[in-house]
């Protein structure tokens, strides 16, 4: 079961839990029934415009509160529900309670913000997910245009031809695609242009070390190849007041991070 579940579940071995394979059944169950009793909440993590010092958006951040084991990460629960088939339904949920989110900060007076959802490769695969998104925005009444969609580079170049053809679609509604962790994967830069891409997500690792200088160089040159193409570069992982402001003086569009802020409940965002 180790191999077929991949990769992304490296996290349960290193964890030096003996039994993995009853740990991830068990969770695997769990999640079946955590949609229904309402265990999942979307946190929200704010997106600063860095040239203007000003919130434009926030991401959806799914967490699992388990009521014996507490809140449990993505990174441990989204690659079980990968597998198993679940991210489908869990993945309908985020976009739902998203759009409906939004919606209430919209009632609020809140000024408009981007709401940014990731979409795992199983979801992307689904060829009715440009047709659920559709329903779920004609449903909750929230404007696509304030919409953002982050997938990551694998998923691009999986089928690009499949890939050209979902985002296409969403394009037509006027959503926005987001590349996320951009640099960490393949980097092939040859889909960036046959795509329409909107933002460009820089990954964590490099805000993370950029008092290396090469990273730094990095940094500069995926800013510089987004203003090229006429599209936003989103920093990811901003920890310290001198990443915020090397990333600010290159001319990094937006930018979030937990010098920023970190991902909050709606309930602690204090609108
Ligand atoms: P991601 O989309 O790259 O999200 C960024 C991750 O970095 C989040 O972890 C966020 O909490 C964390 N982060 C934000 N600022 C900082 C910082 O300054 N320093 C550090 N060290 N970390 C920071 P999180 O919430 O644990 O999510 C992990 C991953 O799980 C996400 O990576 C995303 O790929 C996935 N994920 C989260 N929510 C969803 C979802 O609703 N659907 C799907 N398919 N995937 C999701
Ligand atoms: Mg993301
Ligand atoms: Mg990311
Ligand atoms: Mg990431």
């Amino acid at each position: 079961a180790a191999k077929k579940r991949g990769r992304n579940n490296v996290q349960f071995y290193q964890q030096g839990i003996n039994d993995s394979d009853s740990r991830y059944y068990k969770l695997e169950n769990a999640m079946r029934k955590a949609l229904k009793k309402e265990e999942f909440e979307v946190y929200y993590q704010p997106q600063y415009d860095l040239q203007q010092n000003k919130l434009v958006g926030m991401e959806a951040l799914l967490r699992w509160n388990h009521p014996e084991w507490g809140v449990i990460s993505p990174n441990e629960f989204i690659p079980i529900a990968e597998e198993s088939g679940l991210i489908e339904k869990i993945g309908e949920w985020v976009l739902r309670s998203v759009c409906k989110q939004g919606m209430v900060w919209e009632k609020q007076g809140i000024a408009p913000i981007c709401l940014s959802v990731n979409l795992s490769p199983r979801q992307f695969e689904n060829t009715q997910l440009a047709e659920q998104i559709r329903l779920i925005l004609e449903e909750t009444g929230y404007d696509p245009a304030f919409l953002k969609l982050e997938l990551t580079e694998g998923m691009l170049i999986n089928d690009v031809e499949y890939a050209l053809t979902v985002i296409k679609a969403l394009k037509r509604m006027g959503i926005h695609i987001v590349v996320d962790d951009f640099g960490k994967g393949y980097s092939s830069l040859s889909y960036l242009s046959q795509f329409p891409i909107d933002c460009l997500k820089l990954d964590r690792s490099f805000t993370l070390n950029l008092d290396n200088d090469v990273n730094q160089k990095i940094a500069k040159a995926v800013i510089s190849l987004a203003h090229s193409l006429e599209i936003l570069a989103i920093a990811e992982g901003i920890e310290t007041e001198e990443q915020l402001q090397f990333l600010k003086d290159h001319g990094c569009g937006w930018g979030q991070g937990y010098y920023l802020g970190i991902p909050k409940p709606v309930n602690e965002i204090g609108y």
